[in-house]
């Protein structure tokens, strides 16, 4: 494969005389991101790839035997780092702790836990509003009241909101709501909804599938990045396993492999990932210690009452205390975790 870096600012008439030359050749393209800085990919060899260099408008050309070229460290070696909102950024060493319910239960319920959590240092607020249940029976979330929810909750408390979207019907009037999209893991090989997430120029979140091998899952990747939607988050939710002692089998080992193989950021989310509550906090800390961009924590004000994954939900007061370790982990790396209004959290 071939990543064709053209120059910012080129012309649609060079790119277009990269297309017509790669097409005289046989090989396929396929041109991503807008006309001012676009990329073209193809399948192409290095030697067709030594011609384009001398192309007007070329920039580089980068070879790659990778399925996953955009998403390959390979072609763009360093750390992918984006906004979340113009204050929150993550990657290059900026960490997102998103932390929240499972569901969007009630307004009650969201803005207690968004203002908890704020408090205790998490700089992006979760909750499920569609909810990919295994079971038809089990609450299937608030549907567009949830979303509703999640709003006010972020008005309330300024935090950024990351909520799942299971439909592409859905995106147009999502979107403009949500700060970060999440794919779950149910649907990382949903390709419809990676190919529109891919149009959009949000923030994605994207889960692991849960039998999803690494290859799988940055080529899920590749689909939002050939969209032209550079801003995707990979977040390890476990795996399955012959184990039933955890939930899922946490794969910490793919967050440093991740930052080999990959430019982007990946985020843990041990809440999924073992299932078990007592097992959350020394997670989180493996994870960052393993290098993780961030966290996403389930955490409910009542954990019993919860109508999904109340098992596995922190209350406030535990989640306060994972944040304080987690503080404590990150100030021992000499960093820091970045609240919304740019606080050091207190340790
Ligand atoms: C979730 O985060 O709400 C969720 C359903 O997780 P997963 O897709 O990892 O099962
Ligand atoms: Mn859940």
């Amino acid at each position: 494969m071939l990543v064709i870096h053209m120059e910012r600012g080129c012309k649609s008439l060079e790119v277009a005389r990269v297309c017509g030359f790669l097409e005289r050749k046989g090989c396929s393209l396929r041109v991503v991101g807008s006309f001012e800085s676009p990329y073209i990919v193809s399948d192409g060899d290095e030697e067709v790839g030594n011609l384009i260099l001398s192309l007007q408008g070329v920039k580089a050309v980068t070879p790659t035997k990778k399925p996953f070229p955009l998403a390959s460290r390979e072609t763009f070696p360093d750390d992918n780092v984006f906004n979340i909102t113009e204050e929150i950024k993550i990657g290059g060493g900026n960490r997102l702790i998103m932390a929240g319910p499972c569901s969007v239960e009630s307004r009650s319920q969201i803005i207690e836990t968004a203002k908890g959590v704020k408090c205790s240092g998490a700089n992006v607020l979760r909750g499920g509003a569609f909810k990919p249940r295994t079971n038809p029976y089990s609450f299937q979330g608030l549907g567009s009241e949830g979303i509703a929810l999640m709003v006010e909750a972020k008005k309330e408390t300024g935090l950024p909101i990351v909520t799942e979207i299971m439909s592409p019907e859905d995106l147009e009037w999502l979107e403009p709501h949500v700060d970060i999209l999440q794919i779950g893991s149910r649907n990382m090989m949903n390709f419809s909804l990676l190919k529109a997430v891919g149009r959009t120029r949000k923030p994605v979140l994207l889960k692991r599938g849960m039998m999803a091998t690494v290859d799988e899952w940055l080529q899920a990747a590749e689909y939002i990045l050939a969209g032209g939607n550079h801003k995707v988050i990979l977040c390890e939710r476990g795996i399955r396993s012959f184990d039933k002692s955890t939930r899922n089998t946490l794969d910490l080992s793919v967050v440093p492999l991740i930052k080999t193989l990959s430019h982007l950021p990946i985020i843990v989310d041990p809440s999924h990932g073992t299932g078990r509550k007592e097992l959350i906090k020394p997670m989180s800390m493996a994870a960052i210690a393993a290098g993780a961009d961030g966290l996403m924590i389930e955490v409910h004000p009542r954990p019993h009452e919860a109508l999904s994954d109340g098992a596995q939900s922190l209350t406030l007061e535990e989640f306060q205390d994972l944040m304080d370790s987690v503080n404590k982990l990150c100030n021992a790396l000499n960093e820091e975790v970045k609240t919304p209004c740019g606080l050091r959290i207190a340790m």
